[in-house]
């Protein structure tokens, strides 16, 4: 059935008998064939966000409903992949219709001719249920892609095939109960509004590992866990989430980019496909998906491409992998919500936001999880959500930050004030937190050294009493200090600029291995114990700060990873030179 166009306002259009279409199907609109979603529907009247420009459409217009909701394609070849919101892959359109990219454009997320050598891990008679693997994939040198069952499909495997197969074409065929032979190709296709299934959520139990140290040791991020970043512009979100995306110890990255600043999303579009993915040596982009809207792109792409980030996640969290998605920002997306409800003409909540944007906000966070996987035995997976939060002027009150705050359990606070003193990353320690880090302190014991906790307690205690220390500092200068003080103040310092402060942009500064971690973590809280120490046997506070081996604590973080055993060293001679101190 057609309907016809009856009203266009920007992105969203209105169009008559539109009865027989269900709500999301995807439609498509006028002779040029845009690409729209049906956002509401009443009576037989449908409203419909569409993803491309609108200019030119007029009332009368066709609208025709494939009758199919906005799917993404799901199979070998997504890994390198580049799509714009609605998983068009961005370097054919833009092959197709150069710089600027023509509208109607139909091109499918994944190569339908492009064969990938399949390798069969079930054999003929086998038991198989939704969700079981059937075969792989080495879809390039570091990911194997996994062949499932899809949703919906159980029986006995009655034909396997290996070799080289298209994505449409059949690599197993299955027999139900009843008989009936169901014909299996390695494409599956998900309507990216709706989660994909899994058996069990677990409780996350083990840190995603950054190599970022205030990350790692202070506000660590869970495997499976939900974390935002928001932060003034200028204040590093960027950066933040370009460091996770190269070291989170994730298998697999997605990466969308709600359209921040049009040269910052094609910032990561040269910068990625460069970046050497440091555990591999091959390029990042060998295990990253991105999904980018440029500015030029409209809202309503935005709008979607969230969903169809964290439906490529998931697919990759089934086949038992961890996932790290990061979205940046949550605000451009929330403000594609904002403009769509405005053009709706929905009642308006705080700032003009729709009342659904928590609700919204929510499910997509709600998407994250260690899982286990849907299949016959046992499988589990991740995905870990990372939102970069935009708010404007810095003001975390507004309705976006406040709904995320309610929902993340980490919350990395960027701060102007350290990023305008270049303390880099920004992240202020003051105001961060991580609901995670009771239960991740467990794993730091058990996997890099018993006493970590114990450790971090004593740093982020040393940091507090500095913030303390300095209201009176503040008030009647550092000499009113007694020299106990003054020592905290002096180590707190240190800790700020020896292990919170790291630079992204230097060799062996912008990774720092959890064993590093706690080597530097202890260098420093020691260096406050033993000084604690020798204060009580009366030793002079500046002599304390005068040992050699301080200058060299300032320096470990630069020891590269290989020679970590000169921070061993530093330790020792610490230790010794302090005890000499009035003894
Ligand atoms: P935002 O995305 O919040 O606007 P950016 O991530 O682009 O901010 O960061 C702004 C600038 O701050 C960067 O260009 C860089 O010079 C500096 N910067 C941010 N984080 C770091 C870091 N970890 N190490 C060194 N420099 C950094």
């Amino acid at each position: 059935m057609t309907g016809k166009i009856v009203k266009v306002s920007g992105p969203l259009i209105v169009a008559e008998n539109m009865a027989d279409c269900k709500m999301y199907d995807v439609v498509r609109v006028s002779d040029k064939r845009l690409i729209g979603e049906i956002i509401e529907l009443r009576g037989d009247k449908a409203s419909i966000q569409v993803y491309e420009e609108t200019s030119g459409l007029g009332p009368g217009g066709e609208v025709v409903s494939t009758g199919a909701p906005l799917s993404v394609e799901l199979g070998p070849g997504l890994m390198g992949g580049i799509y714009d919101g609605i998983q068009r892959p961005l370097p054919e359109l833009i092959r197709i219709s150069g710089d600027r990219i023509a509208r109607g454009v139909d091109v499918p997320g994944l190569s339908h001719t492009q064969k990938w050598e399949f390798v069969p891990t079930v054999k003929k008679g086998d038991a198989v249920t939704a969700g079981d693997i059937i075969g792989t994939v080495q879809e390039n040198e570091v990911i194997q892609h996994r062949i499932m069952i899809p949703c919906g499909v159980s029986g006995t495997i009655e034909d396997i095939r290996e070799g080289s197969f298209t994505v449409d074409e059949t690599v197993a065929a299955v027999k139900d109960k009843s008989g009936a032979v169901k014909q299996i190709a390695m494409l599956q296709k998900w309507g990216v509004r709706k989660g994909r299934p899994y058996r069990e959520k677990l409780s996350p139990v083990m840190p995603m590992i950054t190599g970022q140290r205030v990350i790692d040791t202070l506000f660590p991020v869970a495997k499976g866990g939900v974390a935002a970043v928001p932060g003034p512009f200028g204040s590093g979100k960027t950066v933040v989430q370009h460091q996770l995306a190269k070291w989170a110890d994730a298998d697999i990255i997605v990466y969308v980019g709600c359209g921040e600043r049009g040269n910052e999303m094609t910032d990561v579009l040269n910068e990625f496909p460069h970046l050497k993915d440091p555990k591999t040596g091959y390029s990042l982009m060998k295990r990253t998906v991105l999904i980018a809207n440029t500015s030029d792109m409209p809202v309503a792409a935005r709008e979607a491409s969230i969903y169809t980030g964290i439906t490529i996640a998931e697919y990759f969290r089934d086949m038992g992998y961890n996932v790290a998605i990061m979205a940046d920002s949550t605000s451009r997306w929330a403000e594609a919500l904002r403009e769509m409800s405005g053009r709706l003409e929905e009642m308006p909540g705080e700032e003009g936001y729709p009342a659904y944007l928590s609700s919204r906000l929510a499910e997509f966070y709600e998407r994250a999880g260690v899982v286990k996987c849907l299949c016959g035995g046992e499988r589990a997976g991740s995905v870990t959500a990372i939102g970069a939060v935009s708010p404007p002027g810095g003001d975390m009150s507004e309705p976006v930050s406040q709904a995320t705050l309610r929902i993340v359990k980490v919350f990395w606070g960027l701060s102007s004030t350290l990023a305008y003193r270049r303390h880099f990353p920004a992240i202020d320690w003051l105001i961060s937190y991580s609901l995670y880090a009771d239960k991740m302190a467990d794993w730091f014991n058990d996997h890099v050294a018993p006493d970590f906790a114990q450790y971090r307690a004593a740093m982020m205690r040393l940091l507090q009493e500095e913030a303390n220390l300095d209201e009176i500092i503040r008030l009647v200068g550092i000499d009113a200090l007694g020299p106990a003080d003054r020592l905290t103040v002096e180590t707190a310092k240190s800790i700020r600029e020896d292990y919170l402060h790291q630079n992204a942009f230097h060799e062996t500064d912008t990774y720092t291995s959890t064993a590093k971690q706690y080597k530097l973590l202890k260098l420093l809280v020691d260096f406050y114990n033993l000084g604690v120490a020798a204060l009580n046997r009366g030793a002079e506070l500046s002599d304390i700060l005068k040992v050699k081996s301080r200058e060299k604590i300032g320096r470990a973080k630069y020891i590269p990873e290989k020679d970590s055993a000169e921070i061993d060293a530093i330790g020792v001679e610490l230790k010794a030179e302090m005890t000499e101190l009035h003894s």
